[in-house]
């Protein structure tokens, strides 16, 4: 798990590349920066809904989009309780769209407490057919104007995560997009990794189209992922996790690394479970694992005494580990967590 920049900034994007649609990106983005020092209305945003610019930038047309399905549901057969919830939902939007994760997960918090019919829990099979029905509303305007490769929005949302290489979950695969604009047979074809949804969509079909429900990820990681119930499991997000939320711990026997396991501080906390992360490090890359090991025992032992201890220079760590040492690069290259924490942990025993 590798953490993902959650500020203003990453939170929108646009689909033109005209000055004053970029002027006005930043705008909003000052915007929602004094929203969130001082009086936490989203709604504020409002000032900023020009018909010119609607459909440019993702948190409007998001919300007009989200807005006009809410409108057709309101004028369909649902009960009365669903209808109440959907209006409020209505005038929740812009802050469903674009608040910080810690921000959502306080709101779902209240609404699970509040037993909130947009939320399905308990049995799979067991939806509404009222829930059904919204349910498929927000899939098909996360599939139309996100994930289907002709939203002209799919590509400034990976944008997004341009500096960022490697899944954010396994840290193992890469997930770099590809745009070909003319391949062979004469279609775009472009490659890109899967949308990852941190809460499921399944369950939490209102947090479709939320920016901080939202990050690229091997589709490895989306599939086992899958519509498991990550707030249920106290899961965190790569938008959140902080330094030392997860540690590799290993044991070592007879100049060998035989086991690793993946520490969560919070014990509660299921991330590693859910997306068998110590099954894939244990049986995947322990080779690669012992084969830096290797390397460490190998290093001059002159060198080592001369150091008092074994700590690195940042660029002979590199050549060791061949891997980036500073945490805020740990989302350039695969495994380079694990072999930090190698680092860490043999650091001072050699
Ligand atoms: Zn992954």
């Amino acid at each position: 798990m590798i953490k993902v920049d959650n500020s203003a900034k990453k939170r929108v994007f646009c689909n033109s590349d005209k000055k004053e649609v970029l002027d006005l990106k930043q705008k909003v983005i000052e915007k929602i920066e004094e929203i969130e020092k001082t009086t936490k209305n989203y709604n504020e945003l409002t000032v900023f809904e020009r018909e010119l610019y609607i459909d440019t930038i993702s948190v409007f047309k998001f919300k007009k989009l989200i807005d006009k399905q809410i409108t057709n549901l309101l004028r369909s057969k649902l009960s009365d309780d669903f209808k109440e919830e959907l209006r409020t939902l209505k005038n929740d939007l812009y802050f469903i769209l674009v608040a910080d994760i810690n921000t959502i997960k306080n709101y779902l918090k209240t609404k699970i407490a509040l037993n909130s019919l947009l939320i399905h829990q308990g049995d799979k099979k067991l939806k509404s057919s009222d829930f059904k029905k919204y349910q498929k509303k927000f899939e098909t305007l996360y599939s139309e104007n996100l994930s289907n490769i002709k939203s002209s929005f799919k590509r400034p949302f990976f944008d997004l995560f341009e500096d960022i290489n490697v899944c954010p979950y396994c840290n193992r695969n890469f997930i770099n997009p590809i745009y070909k604009e003319h391949s062979l047979s004469g279609d775009n074809k472009n490659q890109s990794p899967d949308i990852e949804h941190f809460y499921p969509k399944s369950i939490y079909p209102f947090l479709s189209l939320s920016i901080s429900n939202l990050l690229p990820s091997c589709s490895f990681c989306n599939k086992i992922k899958s519509d498991v119930d990550t707030y249920k499991y106290n899961c965190l997000s790569p938008y959140e996790i902080k330094k030392n939320d997860f540690r590799f711990d290993f044991k070592f026997k007879s100049n060998q690394v035989k086991e690793v396991k993946l520490m969560s501080k919070e014990p509660r906390c299921k991330n590693s479970e859910i997306l068998n992360l110590e099954s894939l490090y244990n049986e995947v890359h322990n080779k690669q694992i012992n084969e830096i090991f290797d390397d460490i025992l190998k290093y001059p032992k002159s060198y080592k005494r001369s150091l008092g201890k074994f700590k690195l220079t940042e660029s002979d760590y590199k050549k060791i580990f061949r891997n980036y040492y500073d945490e805020r690069d740990f989302n350039k290259h695969p495994l380079s967590k694990m072999t930090k924490d190698l680092y860490n942990q043999i650091n001072g025993l050699i």
